[in-house]
This record gives C-alpha cells, sequence and structure tokens, in this order.
C-alpha cells in the first residue's frame, strides 16, 4: 500500500512558501532547490508540485503529463547546472530502507565534482 501523503512534510512547505529555499527551477510540474546540506560541489533536488510520497506512488499515480514535466525537468535543472559535460549523479531515497527522510518524491542531483562510487 502506498504511504498517505502528509501536507504537513518540509517539501510541502517549501512548495506553499511557508519555508524558504534557495529556487533553482520552477515551471507547472515542478520544483529545483538546493540542498540545505549539500554533499558534493552541486547538490540541487527537484520536486514534482503534485502530493506524491515517492517513485512508486508517482509513476502509479500521476498524468503522463506531469510524468512527463517532471522528468523533463530534472534534465532541464542538469544542463542548466552544466553537469551534462562532466557527468553527474541523479538519486532518490525511497522509504525506511533508502533512508528518506522527507516523504515528498525528490531526486537528488550531484556533480560539479568527481563523486566516487556512491554518496551515502
Ligand atoms: P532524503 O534522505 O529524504 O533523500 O533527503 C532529504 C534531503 O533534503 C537531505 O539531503 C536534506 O539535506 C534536505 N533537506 C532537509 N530539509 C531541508 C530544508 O528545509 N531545505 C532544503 N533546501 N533541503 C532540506
Amino acid at each position: 500500500p502506498t504511504l498517505a501523503y502528509d501536507d504537513d512534510n518540509i517539501f510541502a512547505k517549501i512548495l506553499r512558501g511557508e519555508i524558504p529555499s534557495t529556487r533553482v527551477y520552477e515551471d507547472e510540474w515542478a520544483y529545483a532547490f538546493e540542498d540545505i546540506n549539500p554533499q558534493a560541489e552541486v547538490h540541487t533536488l527537484v520536486i514534482p508540485k503534485g502530493r506524491y510520497v515517492s517513485w512508486d506512488d508517482f509513476s502509479a499515480r500521476a498524468e503522463a503529463k506531469e510524468i512527463a514535466g517532471f522528468v523533463r525537468a530534472v534534465g532541464k535543472v542538469a544542463r542548466d547546472k552544466g553537469l551534462v559535460e562532466t557527468g553527474y549523479r541523479m538519486m532518490a531515497n525511497i522509504g525506511a530502507h533508502g533512508g528518506q527522510e522527507v516523504a515528498h518524491l525528490h531526486v537528488h542531483l550531484f556533480g560539479g565534482e568527481p563523486l566516487g562510487p556512491m554518496i551515502a
């Protein structure tokens, strides 16, 4: 069963403007902002605007246009951040075993330096 979406999660508050964030990109489908505790030279988060907890939740419930919009936004942020030439990492932590801390789907974009085999 899909975890219920909690409207009080931190990223919901960021989307509503109740918590400040450093905006990188925004469109109808997605919002991108700098991670507050960066783990690499570039560490940007991209979230869908809809109320989705995880990738499995999003992929099951979102309309095709939402999925397309979000996927395109992640790619645009990677390009705009200059990550394409050098390469980068995208990651989503899901659920307890994935170490997900914020229960609104988010993709991490890491780059700006060689990243090694994995970021914890
Ligand atoms: P998770 O472990 O859920 O994949 O990652 C959550 C990420 O959100 C962490 O990298 C953490 O630094 C970041 N984060 C948590 N709270 C805030 C916040 O209030 N603002 C921003 N910009 N990032 C946050």
